[in-house]
C-alpha cells in the first residue's frame, strides 16, 4: 500500500508523528488519598499551617534521616532561610554550581552574599570537587551543592575541602528526595548541614508548591522555623487553639514562607505512594537505557555505583558532531513528533543578570556549557506507561537517524 506519509519521515517534513497525542515532560500523579486528605483539611476548619504540616515535617525528617524538618512554601524559601539561619551575609562568599535552577543562586543574592560558581563533573553534572578547592577563599562560608537530576554530589570529596576549613554545606536537593550517597540518605547530616527539598508540581513528591529544610542541628531548625513565619516566637496554630496562648513575640523580621495544611495534605497523600513512584521512575530509566543504549547519536545519564539515584530527570546529550542539527532544532523536531522535552539547565552565567553581576561570559565553565549545548531532558514521571516510554525512544531514534550527519 502506498501511504502519503512515511513513518520514517520527520513529522516536520510531512511524516506521521510518532504519537497522535502530545506527551508532556512531566505530569503530577494525584490519587484518591491526596483528594481525601485535602478534603479532610478543608472540612476540619484548619486550612493553614497546622497538624498536617507538622505531620508532613515528621515524615520528611524520617525519609531524610534527620532529627528536624521545617516545611515551607518552596525549596527557594528553605534555601533562603537556611542561609539566613547560618548567618551568611554581606562580605561572605557562597560557592555553587552554574548548572542549576536560578533559585540556587538568587538566594545567595537575597542575603547580600557573593555567589562564586564552580564548574561541574562531566558525568554527573554535579559540582566538581577538584575545582572546588581552587575557589575557596577565607571568605567562603557555605557551599551549596546541587544533587543534579537526583544524583547525589560526591560528598566525601567535597567535605575533604570544606570540613577542615569550617565551611558549611547546604544541599539544594530539589531533585533528590529519596536519593542516597554511600548508603546515607540525602538529607543526612553526614552529607550536608542543611538540605532543602522541593515539592513543586513537577518534582518527585509534590504539594503543588512547597518545600522543606531538614537538619540535625536543633538551633538551625528553630531559626529556620522562626524566620518562616514573620520571626514570631510561636506558631499560629498553637496560639489559636485552646491549649495555646494569644501571646507572641517577634524576635527577627522574618518572612511569610509557611506551608498550608491544604498543601501538606497533598504531600501526605503522595508520601503513601512515594516508594512506588521511585520504583516506577527507576523502571522507566531502565527502559530508556534498554531502548537507547545502543544509539551512538545520544549519550545517556548514568548513576555511580555508590549512589541511589532519585531519577528526577532523564537528560540525554546529543552527539552533535554526528548530527546535522543542533539541540534547539532537535527539540522542535521532537515537539512535532508530539514529545515534550525541556533543558536543565541554562547555565547561570548565560542569564543577563548573572552575566553582568558576576562579569562572566561564555568560556567560564566549559563543562557546564558543553553539557548545556547537548542537553535535552526527556519525559520522566511515574504515570508514564511503557508505551509512552517506547514512543519517546522511537521519536529520539527517528530524529537522530533522520538528521545523522
Ligand atoms: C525546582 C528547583 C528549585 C526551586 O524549588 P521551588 O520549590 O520551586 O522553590 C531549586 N533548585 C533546583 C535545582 C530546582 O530544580
Amino acid at each position: 500500500m502506498n501511504s502519503p506519509t512515511s513513518p520514517h519521515l520527520p513529522a516536520s517534513q510531512g511524516g506521521t508523528p510518532v504519537r497522535a497525542k502530545f506527551l508532556p515532560i512531566s505530569v503530577p500523579w494525584i490519587g484518591e488519598q491526596e483528594k481525601q486528605l485535602v478534603l479532610e483539611s478543608l472540612e476540619s476548619g484548619w486550612i493553614t499551617t497546622g497538624p498536617k504540616t507538622a505531620d508532613l515535617a515528621c515524615r520528611i525528617a524520617g525519609l531524610a534521616g534527620t532529627k528536624h524538618a521545617v516545611c515551607v512554601n518552596s525549596a527557594t524559601g528553605a534555601l533562603h532561610l537556611a542561609l539566613e539561619a547560618m548567618g551568611v551575609g554581606p562580605g561572605d562568599e557562597v560557592i555553587t554550581s552554574p548548572y542549576t535552577f536560578v533559585a540556587t543562586v538568587n538566594v545567595i543574592e537575597h542575603v547580600r552574599a557573593t555567589p562564586v560558581l564552580v564548574d561541574i563533573e562531566p558525568d554527573t553534572f554535579c559540582i566538581d570537587p577538584a575545582k572546588l578547592a581552587g575557589a575557596i577563599t577565607p571568605r567562603t562560608k557555605v557551599v551549596i551543592t546541587v544533587d543534579y537530576g537526583g544524583h547525589p554530589c560526591d560528598y566525601d570529596a567535597i567535605r575533604a575541602h570544606t570540613q577542615p576549613r569550617g565551611i558549611r554545606i547546604l544541599n539544594d536537593a530539589a531533585h533528590a528526595l529519596g536519593a542516597a550517597y554511600k548508603g546515607k540518605p540525602v538529607g543526612s547530616s553526614a552529607l550536608a548541614d542543611v538540605t532543602a527539598f522541593s515539592f513543586y508540581a513537577t518534582k518527585n513528591l509534590t504539594t503543588g508548591e512547597g518545600g522543606a529544610a531538614v537538619t540535625d542541628d536543633a538551633a538551625l531548625a528553630e531559626r529556620i522555623s522562626l524566620l518562616s513565619l514573620h520571626g514570631m516566637s510561636r506558631d499560629a496554630w498553637k496560639r489559636y487553639t485552646d491549649t495555646g496562648s494569644w501571646y507572641y513575640e517577634v524576635v527577627a523580621p522574618g518572612w511569610k514562607y509557611n506551608m498550608s495544611d491544604v498543601a501538606a495534605a497533598i504531600g501526605l497523600g503522595q508520601l503513601e505512594r512515594f516508594d512506588e513512584f521511585q520504583e516506577r521512575r527507576a523502571r522507566i530509566v531502565a527502559r530508556y537505557h534498554a531502548g537507547l543504549g545502543d544509539c551512538e547519536l545520544v549519550r545517556l545519564p548514568g548513576a555511580r555505583a555508590n549512589v541511589t539515584h532519585a531519577w528526577h530527570l532523564f537528560p540525554i546529550g546529543l552527539e552533535l558532531e554526528k548530527l546535522a542539527i543542533d539541540r534547539g532544532r532537535f527539540i522542535q523536531e521532537l515537539r512535532a513528533e508530539n514529545i515534550g522535552t525541556s533543558v536543565h539547565f541554562i547555565p547561570i552565567h548565560y542569564h543577563p543578570h548573572f552575566r553582568d553581576s558576576l562579569g562572566l561570559g561564555p568560556g567560564a565553565f566549559p563543562v557546564a556549557e558543553d553539557a548545556y549545548s547537548r542537553a535535552i531532558t526527556l519525559p520522566l514521571f511515574p504515570r508514564m506507561s511503557d508505551a509512552d516510554v517506547d514512543d519517546v525512544i522511537a521519536a529520539v531514534r527517528k530524529i537522530a537517524t533522520a538528521f545523522r550527519r
